[in-house]
C-alpha cells in the first residue's frame, strides 16, 4: 500500500496499547485472595473462579470464591473499623480520599488496561472516560468527607454498608459505592461483579498503599449465590447499596424486607432517546453512537429506543446506516477501535435471543455489512426499525448494541412514547428548539434527562432512577443521604429500649396498644363523661351533645360511602363508641389511586398556587380550633391544654409547608463541561400513606402536608384507632380550594387497606408509620413495581417534636430528584 492509497481508503492502521504491565501485575499477584482487614487472605472453601478475556475468551486470572464464613469475617472487620472510622475527622478522611483519587491517577494507565482486559470494553473508554471519573468521583466526596460536618449538620454514618455492583463499569461503580460511604464515616464490603474483579483487586491494593485503617474497606469476590445472598441477609450489615438488574434489585428489595436495612437500588432501564425534526441531525447521529454503542450497548442507561419525528425519521435512519457502516468493532486495545467485545458467553446469548425474537416479532433488523471477528464474544451494532411498541424488544431492557427504532408525530406523543416503559433512568431530547426541550424534559419520567448530549456523567450530579429503574441517588448532595441516618433516630430508640415498648407499636389491633398516658388531674374524663372545657382552664363546662356522623370516604373531593356499605366503630380509651366510619376495602383504594392519579396537574401548578392552598387549610383549621381539640380529647383522652397544642402544632406545621412550597428548590450544578445541569426536586406522584395513632390529627398533617406541598397527589389511610380528627378534615379541605383528587381518605383497618396501596401498580411511594410487622409487610408489597418505601418498623417518632417530625427529612422523601443536563455553545 502506498501513501495513495491510504489517502483513498482512510483506513487506520492498528494502534494496540500493550497488555503487558497488566498481565504481569496478575502475574505476580495470582491466584487472587480475598480482601479483609487490609491483608490478603485465601478464601473459606479454598476455591477459585476463572476470570476470562472476553476479547479471546481464554483465562485471564483466579479469583478467590468467598461463601458466607467469609461474609462473616469480612462484615466483622468492617465492624471493628467503624468503631474509630466513624469518629475520624472529616478532614482526616478527606485526606485518605483525597490520596485515594490521586493514586487512582498514577495507576490510571494500569487500571484502564486491567479494565479493558477483564471487561472486554475498548481501552479509549476506560482510559478517557472510566477512569477518569473514578479519580473525580474520589475528589469530589473527599470534598464532602471535609463538609460533612457543617453541611450535614444532625446526621450519623449509618455503619457497614454491603455494596454489591455490575461488571459493566466495574470499577466505576465501585467508586459510585465507596466513595460516598467512605466520606460520610461508613465502612464497607463490596462484592465485584463475578465477571469482573480485577480492578477491585487492584483497588484493594491502592487501599493498602494509601494506608486507608485496616477494615474500612473489605473486598470479596466469588459468586452471587454465595457472597451476594450472604451479604444482603447479614445482620450486621446496616445499609445494602446495589446496582445490577431490577429482578435481582426485587429479590433484595424482599429479602431486606423489615429488617431496616437502608436501601439504595440502581437498577435496569429502557431510556428514550427523542429526536424532534428540527434537531441537527449529524450531531444526533454522533450521539445515537454513544448513546448505543458505547460499552457494547451495556449501559443501564443507554438510549436504546430512537424515537423519531416522522418527517425526519427516513433521512436520520439512513444516515445511521452509512455511521454504523464506519463503526469499528475488534480487540478492544486498539486504540482506534470503537466497540469491543460482550462481557461473557451467557450475555452474548441473551443479545442473540433478544434479536432473534425482535425479528420473529416483525421488526426489520439492520446490520453493517462488515464481519465480526470470530474469536471471543462479539456482537454487531444492530438496528431495528418498524418496532411496534409493545413488542419485547421495545419494551425488555436488552442490554446489548441494539437499538430499536420508533416514530411519532408530536410532542405530546413523544412523551407519552417515551414514558412507555416500566423504568425510569434516563432519556435524552434533541432539538435546536430549546423551549420544547425544556418543556418536554419534566414530562418524561427519568432521573437524568440529557440536552442535545447523551451519557453524560458526573460525581457533582445525582445518577439514579425513577419508577422500577430504582431508588435513591448516586452522586451530588443528594447521593449523601443514602449513607447518612439522623442522629435523633439512635438517641430516640435508646431511649425506647430503655422503657418499654413504644406507642407506636400498636399494630392492626390498634385498640389494645398502648395508650397514650391521661393525666389525673381531669376529672371529667377520669369519671367518663363526655364533658370538656371550652377555651382552656376558665372556660364553661358543656356537655357533648351526642354525635351521629358517619363520616365517608373522602374521594376526588367528594365524600362517598364505603364499598363495603360495612362501618367501623370508633372508640374512646374507655371503649365506649365515639363514632363510626366507613369500612374501606379494595374498591375504596383502587378509586382513590383513581382519583389521585387524575390530580396529576397538582404537580405542574406553581409553587405560590400550593403555598396559597396550604395557608388556606391552616386558616380554616384554625377557625375550627375548639372543634379539632375537642375531638381529640374524645378519641384519646388526653388533656384538654395537650390537645390545643396538638391543634396548633398542626397549624403551625402547614405554615412549615407552605413556607418550603415555594422554598425547596433545587440546584445548579457545574460540572467539567461547558453547561449546566439543573438538579430539580420533582414529586414523586401518587403517595400511599398510613398514619401514626399517637396523634391523630398532627401525626395527619405531619404527613399530608410535605407530600402535597412538593407536588404530590395521596391517598391517606388515618390513624386506624382515632380517625376522626382526619375525617373532620374533609370540610376544611372543601373550604380551602384544595383540588379535587389532590387528598383522599380511606378510613378501615389500616394494614389490610396499606397491603392493596403497596400491591396497586399505579402507587409511586409509600409511606407507613405502623406496627414493626406492617413496615415489613409494606416493604415486600412494594417490590412488585419497586416503590420507594418509608416506613418506621414500629419504631414511634415524637410528632411534636420539630427536629424529628418536620422538615427536609419529610421533603426528601416527597421528591425525587431529576437532573436535567444542558451543554452550551454551538
Ligand atoms: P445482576 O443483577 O445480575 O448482578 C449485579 C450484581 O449482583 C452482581 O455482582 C451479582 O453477582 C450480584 N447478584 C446477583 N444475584 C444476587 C442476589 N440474589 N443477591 C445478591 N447479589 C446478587 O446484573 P448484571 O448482569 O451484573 O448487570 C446488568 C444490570 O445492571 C442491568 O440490568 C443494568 O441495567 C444494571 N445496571 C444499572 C446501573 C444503574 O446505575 N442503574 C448501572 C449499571 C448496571
Ligand atoms: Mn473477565
Amino acid at each position: 500500500m502506498n501513501v495513495m492509497d491510504i489517502f483513498e481508503t482512510m483506513e487506520y492502521g492498528p494502534a494496540p496499547e500493550s497488555a503487558t504491565p497488566a498481565l504481569q501485575w496478575i502475574k505476580e499477584h495470582q491466584p487472587f485472595g480475598l480482601f479483609i482487614n487490609n491483608q490478603w487472605v485465601a478464601s473459606a472453601s479454598g476455591q477459585y473462579l476463572e476470570s476470562i478475556n472476553p476479547a479471546n475468551g481464554k483465562p485471564l486470572a483466579q479469583v478467590a470464591a468467598a461463601n458466607s464464613a467469609d461474609v462473616d469475617a469480612a462484615v466483622a472487620a468492617a465492624r471493628a473499623a467503624f468503631e474509630s472510622w466513624s469518629k475520624t475527622p472529616g478532614h482526616v478522611r478527606a485526606r485518605s480520599m483525597y490520596a485515594i483519587a490521586r493514586h487512582i491517577q498514577k495507576h490510571s494507565r494500569l487500571l484502564a488496561v486491567l479494565e479493558s482486559l477483564d471487561n472486554g470494553k475498548t481501552i479509549r473508554e476506560t482510559r478517557d472516560l472510566d477512569i477518569p471519573l473514578v479519580a473525580r468521583h474520589f475528589y469530589y466526596h473527599a470534598g464532602w468527607a471535609q463538609l460533612m460536618s457543617s453541611e450535614l449538620p444532625g446526621f450519623e454514618p449509618v455503619g457497614v454498608v454491603g455494596q454489591i455492583i455490575p461488571w459493566n463499569f466495574p470499577l466505576l461503580m465501585l467508586a459510585w459505592k465507596i466513595a460516598p460511604a467512605l466520606a460520610m464515616g461508613n465502612t464497607v464490603v463490596l462484592k465485584p461483579a463475578r465477571y469482573t474483579s480485577l480492578t477491585a483487586l487492584k483497588f484493594a491494593e491502592i487501599v493498602q498503599e494509601v494506608g486507608l485503617p485496616a477494615g474500612v474497606v473489605n473486598i470479596l469476590t466469588g459468586e452471587a449465590s454465595q457472597v451476594g445472598e450472604a451479604l444482603v441477609r447479614h445482620p450486621g450489615v446496616n445499609k445494602i447499596a446495589f446496582t445490577g438488574s431490577t429482578d435481582v434489585g426485587r429479590n433484595i428489595r424482599r429479602a431486606t424486607a423489615g429488617s431496616g436495612k437502608k436501601l439504595s437500588l440502581e437498577l435496569g432501564g429502557k431510556s428514550p432517546f427523542v429526536v424532534f425534526d428540527d434537531a441537527d441531525l449529524d450531531s444526533v447521529v454522533e450521539g445515537v453512537v454513544d448513546a448505543i454503542w458505547f460499552n457494547q450497548g451495556q449501559v443501564c442507561c443507554a438510549g436504546s429506543r430512537l424515537l423519531v419525528q416522522e418527517d425526519v425519521a427516513d433521512s436520520l435512519i439512513s444516515k445511521l446506516r452509512v455511521r454504523m457502516e464506519k463503526l469499528r468493532l475488534g480487540d478492544p486495545l486498539d486504540k482506534v477501535v470503537d466497540m469491543g467485545a460482550i462481557v461473557s458467553p451467557g450475555q452474548l446469548k441473551e443479545i442473540q435471543r433478544l434479536v432473534a425474537q425482535g425479528v420473529e416479532e416483525g421488526a426489520d433488523m439492520w446490520q453493517p455489512s462488515w464481519a465480526c471477528p470470530t474469536e471471543g464474544y462479539f456482537f454487531p451494532p444492530t438496528l431495528f426499525t418498524n418496532v411496534s411498541p409493545a413488542t419485547t424488544i421495545a419494551q425488555v431492557e436488552i442490554f446489548g448494541p441494539v437499538l430499536v427504532s420508533m416514530t411519532f408525530r408530536t410532542p405530546a406523543e413523544a412523551v407519552a412514547l417515551a414514558n412507555n416503559t416500566r423504568y425510569g433512568l434516563a432519556a435524552s431530547v434533541w432539538s435546536e428548539n430549546i423551549n420544547l426541550a425544556l418543556d418536554v424534559a419534566p414530562k418524561i419520567k427519568a432521573g437524568s434527562v440529557w440536552i442535545n448530549c447523551t451519557n453524560m456523567f458526573d460525581a457533582s450530579s445525582g445518577f439514579g432512577g425513577y419508577r422500577e429503574s430504582g431508588f435513591g441517588r448516586e452522586g451530588g448532595k443528594e447521593g449523601l443521604y443514602e449513607y447518612v441516618r439522623p442522629a435523633w433516630e439512635a438517641r430516640e430508640r435508646s431511649k425506647q429500649a430503655s422503657t418499654t415498648n413504644g406507642a407506636a407499636t400498636a399494630g392492626g389491633k390498634a385498640l389494645h396498644g398502648t395508650q397514650p398516658v391521661i393525666s389525673g388531674d381531669d376529672d371529667e374524663q377520669a369519671n367518663g363523661h363526655n364533658v370538656w372545657r371550652a377555651g382552656g382552664e376558665n372556660g364553661v363546662i358543656a356537655a357533648l351533645p351526642p354525635i351521629d356522623r358517619t363520616p365517608k370516604m373522602f374521594i376526588k373531593g367528594k365524600q362517598v360511602r364505603p364499598d363495603s356499605g360495612y362501618s367501623r366503630d370508633v372508640v374512646d380509651p374507655q371503649q365506649r363508641v365515639i363514632g363510626q366510619v366507613g369500612d374501606g376495602n379494595r374498591k375504596d383504594v383502587r378509586n382513590a389511586v383513581e382519583a389521585a392519579h387524575a390530580a396529576s396537574g397538582w404537580a405542574a401548578g406553581t409553587t405560590h398556587n400550593r403555598a396559597q392552598i396550604l395557608y388556606y387549610i391552616a386558616e380554616n383549621l384554625e377557625i375550627r380550633e375548639n372543634e379539632f381539640a375537642r375531638r381529640i380529647v374524645q378519641q384519646t383522652g388526653r388533656p384538654l391544654a395537650d390537645a390545643y397544642e396538638e391543634v396548633q402544632a398542626a397549624i403551625s406545621r402547614l405554615f412549615s409547608y407552605a413556607a418550603w412550597a415555594d422554598k425547596y428548590e433545587g440546584v445548579i450544578h457545574r460540572p467539567p463541561l461547558r453547561g449546566v445541569v439543573l438538579a430539580m426536586n420533582e414529586a414523586i406522584g401518587v403517595i400511599g400513606m398510613a398514619c401514626p395513632d399517637e396523634y391523630p390529627l398532627l401525626g395527619f398533617i405531619s404527613l399530608v402536608a410535605p407530600a402535597i406541598a412538593m407536588g404530590n397527589t395521596v391517598v391517606v389511610i388515618p390513624s386506624q384507632r382515632s380517625p376522626l380528627s382526619a375525617t373532620d378534615c374533609y370540610q376544611v379541605f372543601e373550604t380551602s380550594d384544595l383540588p379535587d383528587g389532590v387528598v383522599n381518605i380511606v378510613t378501615g383497618e389500616r394494614d389490610a387497606l396499606c397491603q392493596v396501596l403497596a400491591d396497586h401498580e399505579d402507587v409511586d411511594a409509600m409511606w407507613y408509620f405502623g406496627s414493626a410487622d406492617g413496615s415489613k409487610q409494606v416493604e415486600l408489597a412494594s417490590a412488585g413495581n419497586m416503590k420507594r418505601t418509608w416506613v418506621n418498623y414500629g419504631h414511634a417518632r415524637n410528632w411534636l417534636d420539630t427536629e424529628q417530625s418536620e422538615g427536609e427529612e419529610f421533603l426528601r422523601e416527597s421528591t425525587q430528584v431529576k437532573n436535567i443536563w444542558v451543554p452550551y455553545g454551538e
